[in-house]
């Protein structure tokens, strides 16, 4: 049987820019400013509506000078979904930018890998450096959910439903799963932050928080593999998402692209 069709809605909901030699680790001796946006993703079809991610909360975004330009979860409702019916969350790793509103989903299951649930409670995060990226308010809501039967585990690559599938992808987290998505135009591969920008899988541009860095490298690869093409990744934190698709109408210009469809430069 032929699988469902999803729309998929890139939602920036915040921005900072940083510099070049801060965000990758090869650098960059003139130390260009680089923007980046922060994203949520949701999977529409008449079947279901699936969120993947769900943002960070505006504190934790404050204290990190993140510039919050809208709640992430109050969002949703621009395309349509209100946050209130959502069944099914996949959270591609527990970062606070990933992380940071669980509790904003009354009645959704959480998709989460072992290994990163694993390593967010685990020795890693004994190491100041590899925790600096987790909220412990995140990870304990995460918890609360595990004993609220309301997480669901997947080992590695696994088919969630008809047209979707997570995909291990560690490097960057130890857990990262990035997703697959059948769409009009083929699959497209929702990579969260397996590929933070299209050059990382381009140019293997090394972004700088990783805890693994051949995972990390062989992760770009991975991404690449999945998609039928470059055109059909859709990286975590690119500004140029915005750029490349079409908004989903003309108020959500800057908001809200529809990825599902070809990017304008070849359309
Ligand atoms: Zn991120």
């Amino acid at each position: 049987m032929a699988e469902p069709e999803y729309e998929i809605y890139a939602i920036k909901y915040a921005e900072r820019v940083g510099t070049r030699g801060a965000t990758f680790m090869d650098g960059d001796p003139h130390d260009a400013p680089i923007a980046m946006d922060y994203f949520v993703w949701v999977l529409k079809s008449p079947e279901r509506n699936i969120v993947v991610d769900v943002g960070m909360n505006r504190a934790e975004g404050e204290k990190r000078k993140r510039t919050f330009l809208r709640c992430p979860i109050e969002s949703l409702k621009l395309v349509g979904v209100d946050p209130a019916d959502v069944e099914d969350v996949v959270i591609s790793h527990m970062h606070y930018d990933h992380a940071g509103n669980l509790e904003l989903f009354p009645k959704a299951r959480f998709h989460i890998q072992d290994t990163e649930m694993a390593y967010v409670t685990g020795r890693a995060m004994t190491h100041k450096r590899l925790r600096h990226s987790f909220c412990l308010s995140d990870v304990v809501q995460m918890v609360t959910m595990v004993y609220g039967d309301r997480v669901v585990f997947h080992d590695g690559d696994a088919k969630i439903f008809p047209g979707i599938d997570v995909h291990a992808i560690p490097g960057h987290s130890r857990g990262l799963q990035a997703l697959t998505v059948n769409t009009a135009r083929g699959t497209v591969v929702v990579a969260s932050d397996a590929a933070h920008y299209y050059e990382c899988v381009t140019d293997e541009s090394l972004f700088m928080t990783h805890e693994n860095l051949y995972d990390l490298l062989e992760g770009y690869r991975k991404v690449r593999r999945l998609a039928p093409s470059d055109d059909h990744i859709i990286p975590g934190h690119d500004p140029e998402v915005l750029k490349r698709y079409p908004a989903a109408s003309a108020e959500l210009e800057g908001i809200v692209a529809r990825v599902d469809v070809s990017p304008r430069h070849t359309a």
